[in-house]
């Protein structure tokens, strides 16, 4: 019998960085509940240019699962990463999500939005293009950081 190799799998530390970070910024994430947050590693060895990516289980699966955020996390890139560009990424991927209007017809809370986030600009001004290699960035969980909004084009973050 042929073996299935699983593509992906859940990841309890991202996970829980990932709820913290809502919860170290009440302000910006308040109508996003924690506990609604999975945060899964794609083991694909093919290289992929993303490096995380964010989704919402399906309407349709919805009442089975739960409405799950889902933030999905390239094992062959994130490897790459330091500890603060990881939390950095992390949060830039719970910047897409934000309220669903309209819930009153399908009682949803959450949708998903295209770039309008140009958080990573003054990083990449500040520490280059390649600032996610870098040691000397923050650490949101440990120092306050202002989130920018406006246009991004950031073409590596899904
Ligand atoms: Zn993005």
């Amino acid at each position: 019998m042929e073996q299935i190799q699983l593509q992906y799998r859940r990841t309890k530390k991202y996970t829980r960085l990932t709820r913290e970070i809502v919860q170290a910024y009440p302000k910006r994430f308040s109508h996003i509940d924690p506990d609604d947050i999975e945060a899964v590693i794609n083991t694909d060895a093919i290289i992929s240019k993303l490096i995380a990516r964010v989704s919402i289980v399906p309407a349709k699966l919805q009442p089975f699962l739960g409405e799950k955020i889902l933030v999905e996390i390239w094992l062959c890139q994130w490897e790459d990463l330091n500890e603060a560009a990881k939390l950095l990424v992390l949060r830039h991927e719970l910047e897409h999500v934000k309220e669903y209007e309209g819930r009153v017809a399908y009682d949803r809370k959450y949708k998903l939005q295209d770039h309008d986030v140009q958080e990573f600009a003054p990083f990449i001004e500040k520490f280059g293009i390649h600032w996610t290699r870098r040691g000397d960035l923050p650490n949101i969980l440990e120092r306050h950081i202002k989130i920018k909004s406006s246009r991004d084009n950031q073409s590596v973050l899904g």
